[in-house]
């Protein structure tokens, strides 16, 4: 725990340094795209490919080609979503949190695009559509779908309460992508990283800074969508959590099934082409 005062007295620029105005590190006006009308203008027509009902305190994975729509949806009731996403292709390619809310912010919506980790840097999936746009930020500094937590895991209970608790969304993506790829479980959760927290209402304390969670305002046919700009391979676990109004960890909150379908359009999105690779040389100088 941080120590309640501050043990050093405020220097004679001290003032002067919290007065000064903050700056974007990371203006994004100048990034290309995404078109979100041509995108959307390619779903008339489009074929339901796949359909995944994940149940609660459980994780699934599926498959979503590039140029496909990725759509997450509430069933049955209010439950947040734990998503993770790599390359089809690679592995090691996969969901960058940070660097995502680096770019668009701590929550994202409709427009914000989810970014794949160092050396590659592209546009993973762009998100087309989100029902709960018009949450914004609430009186707490809430808001839904965060790139600012990670995803709940057995290490973390552990070290706070001493417990062995296994359907921690991070076991639960685990234990899915083992099935999926054949690993053991224990060489799969390398590969499950920070995910997107889907549904999930969460935001920073305004006293101490620390990372909240409460009741997710989803309901039931609310959903998020995606175009994925690669061919990707997804995994979402539905959180033990459940609305995540209370605990989680535990088998002790109220857990809902979350439905994935994948649908393919009749034809690629006007002027659309797959997220090219990163342009830096990776020569990192002399
Ligand atoms: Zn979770």
């Amino acid at each position: 725990m941080k120590l309640q005062t501050p043990e050093h007295a405020q220097p004679a620029h001290g003032l002067a340094a919290q007065a000064a105005r903050p700056v974007i590190c990371y203006p994004v006006g100048g990034l290309q795209g995404p078109d979100i009308t041509a995108i959307r203008a390619a779903r008339p027509g489009w074929e339901r490919r796949l359909s995944v009902l994940v149940p609660p305190r459980e994780a699934r994975c599926f498959d979503v080609g590039a140029g496909e729509f990725l759509r997450i949806s509430c069933v049955g009731g209010p439950q947040v979503g734990d998503l993770n996403l790599w390359n089809a292709a690679n592995l090691k390619e996969r969901f960058f949190s940070g660097k995502t809310r680096a770019l668009h912010g701590t929550h994202l919506s409709t427009g914000d695009r989810m970014w794949s980790s160092l050396p590659y840097l592209r546009a993973m999936a762009t998100i087309t559509e989100d029902t709960l746009d018009w949450y914004g930020f609430d009186g707490f500094g809430g808001a839904v779908h965060d790139v600012i937590g990670t995803r709940c895991d057995p290490y973390t209970h552990n070290l706070l309460s001493g417990g062995q608790y296994h359907h921690c969304c991070h076991s639960n993506l685990s234990r899915a992508l083992a099935a999926r790829l054949g690993l053991s479980v224990q060489e799969a959760e390398f590969h499950v990283h920070d995910v997107l927290n889907v549904f999930m209402c969460t935001g920073f304390t305004r006293d101490t800074g620390q990372y909240f969670m409460k009741a997710s305002p989803v309901r039931p046919n609310d959903f998020i969508e995606f175009f994925a700009e690669i061919d990707l391979l997804g995994a979402l676990s539905a959180c033990p959590g459940g609305d995540c109004s209370t605990a989680h960890s535990s088998d002790g909150a109220a857990c809902h099934p979350l439905l994935v379908e994948v649908f393919r359009p009749l034809a690629a999105p006007l002027g659309w082409v797959p997220s090219p690779a990163n342009g830096y040389d990776r020569s990192h100088g002399p």
